[in-house]
């Protein structure tokens, strides 16, 4: 089993910008060469501003090739919790944001011819309990009529169809989700980028920021760069602004790889093809491969412990997956990795402006389309583009107890295995 991302150990390594000094000037420095901030540094390219990406180690090397390669539309929770919390019209607006935002990714494939096997394969998300049921139903009556009317209430034999499990008893399919290798797309932007004529730099942390008139003047230890704008697109970037870490949790999640199984075996256990969520606390994600193999992921290990987490949580997935997938053949994992997803308290992006400069990141768990859309967006916000921003004016919550909530997650991940455990015996 290799420690390592699927995607990142699948696709030809990024070969960066050639021999190239860093520049002393640029019209804007994008800090974080993830998806946020290569397509962002795409769209301003476009917008014919000279581009400088700063990254600290490699291309993609963070959330954006480390994730479950799901590209879902709607929004990561219920959207009748959505509703309850921010009011039906702005539940509405984010809902259809994350429709344009699968759009955005398919336009960006298309244009730069990225081969990465995009395919709008769907979303199920599927539950095992009568009160799952309950919230399904409840959200999509009121999904199909605000938001998304070609959302379906899947029945237990509906689901049967779907999947290859007797786990489940109803499902809602949001058909417009889709998946991609997410190291081709990743690398694919990145090259896309340098075409268009920007400059990406790996290896190169900013290491300091300071404004200087109208400008801001960035550090690394490759040397000083000047940026008439600037966007922080750093994720769960320990070295970012106090600003910035105390308004972003990193939660561990972990994924693994099966190695390719006969195409009759994948059938068998995914008849539907669909990117698959279940509905428990302590939730699984997971999804078919182009070379079908079985990406599955979850919250497994909360251990602190970064030596033997990987193995331990490889280990509790390939578990979860047999209870999940009865009919799962015997098959050998062959990679094990793990990421920290950029949770926010109201688990939703934020994007804005902070002293002047630019940020867009928090996707908490559900933002390989909306980082790519939100790159865009903040490049014409910083390109001076009236109202781009669909998440201006939210405010962003700090996380309480900011530095001490990491220690908590065993006792909380913990809590919720237990009120998992519960729930189910009870029905
Ligand atoms: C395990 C896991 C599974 C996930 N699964 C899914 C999924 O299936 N579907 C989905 O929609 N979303 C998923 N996500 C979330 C999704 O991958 C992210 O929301 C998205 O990739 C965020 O992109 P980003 O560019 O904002 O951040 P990142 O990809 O984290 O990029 C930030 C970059 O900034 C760089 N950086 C940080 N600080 C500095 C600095 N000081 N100087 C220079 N560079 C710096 C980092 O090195 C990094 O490369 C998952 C995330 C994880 C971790």
């Amino acid at each position: 089993m290799k420690l390592t991302s699927y995607w990142l150990d699948t696709v030809p390594r990024f070969t960066g910008t050639p021999q190239a000094a860093l520049p002393g000037q640029a019209d804007a420095v994008i800090v974080g060469g993830g998806f946020s901030g290569l397509s962002a540094a795409l769209r301003l390219r476009q917008l014919g501003a000279s581009v400088v990406v700063l990254e600290r180690d490699r291309v993609i090397g963070e959330a954006s090739g480390r994730n479950g390669g799901h590209v879902n539309n709607g929004l990561a929770g219920s959207f009748t919790d959505a509703c309850a919390k921010l009011g039906e019209d702005t539940a509405t607006r984010l809902y259809k944001v994350l429709n344009s935002a699968v759009d955005t990714v398919e336009t960006i494939t298309r244009e730069n011819g990225i081969d990465c096997d995009f395919t709008r394969c769907g979303k199920l998300k599927v539950g095992n309990r009568q009160a799952h049921e309950a919230a399904l139903q409840t959200d999509y009556a009121r999904l199909t009529v605000a938001a998304d009317p070609e959302a379906c209430l899947l029945d237990e034999t509906q689901v049967r169809e779907e999947l290859g499990s007797d786990l489940f008893s109803s499902g809602l399919l949001y058909p417009k989700s889709a998946r991609m290798h997410m190291g081709r797309f990743g690398i694919g932007l990145a090259n896309a980028v340098l075409h268009a004529g920007g400059l990406i730099f790996e290896n190169t942390p900013m290491t300091g920021m300071k404004r200087t008139g109208n400008s801001f003047e960035m550090t690394t230890p490759q040397g000083k760069i000047l940026a008439k704008s600037v966007l922080m697109a750093t994720g769960i970037s320990r070295n970012a602004p106090a600003w910035f870490r105390q308004r972003i949790m990193p939660v561990g999640s972990f994924i693994v790889a099966t190695e390719p199984m006969d195409e009759a075996a994948m059938r068998r256990i995914m008849p539907g093809g669909r990117n698959v969520v279940t509905m428990q606390n302590i939730h699984n994600y997971f999804r078919a491969t182009a070379d079908h193999r079985l990406i599955f992921g979850g919250r497994a290990s909360f251990s602190r412990s970064r030596t033997t987490t990987d193995i331990t949580s490889g280990n509790m997935l390939l578990a979860a997956m047999r209870r999940t997938l009865p009919e799962l053949p015997d098959v050998k994992i062959d990679y094990c990795w793990g990421g920290d997803v950029d949770m926010t308290v109201d688990r939703l992006p934020h994007a804005g402006q902070w002293n002047g400069v630019f940020y867009t990141m928090g996707y908490s768990g559900h933002g390989t389309q909306m980082s790519v859309y939100m790159g865009q967006r903040m490049a014409e916000a910083m390109a001076g583009m009236p109202d781009t921003n669909p998440l201006a004016g939210r405010a962003w919550q700090k996380i309480p107890c900011y530095g001490l909530a990491s220690h908590f997650l065993p006792l909380v991940g913990a809590f919720y295995r237990a009120k998992d455990f519960v729930q189910e015996m009870k029905e």
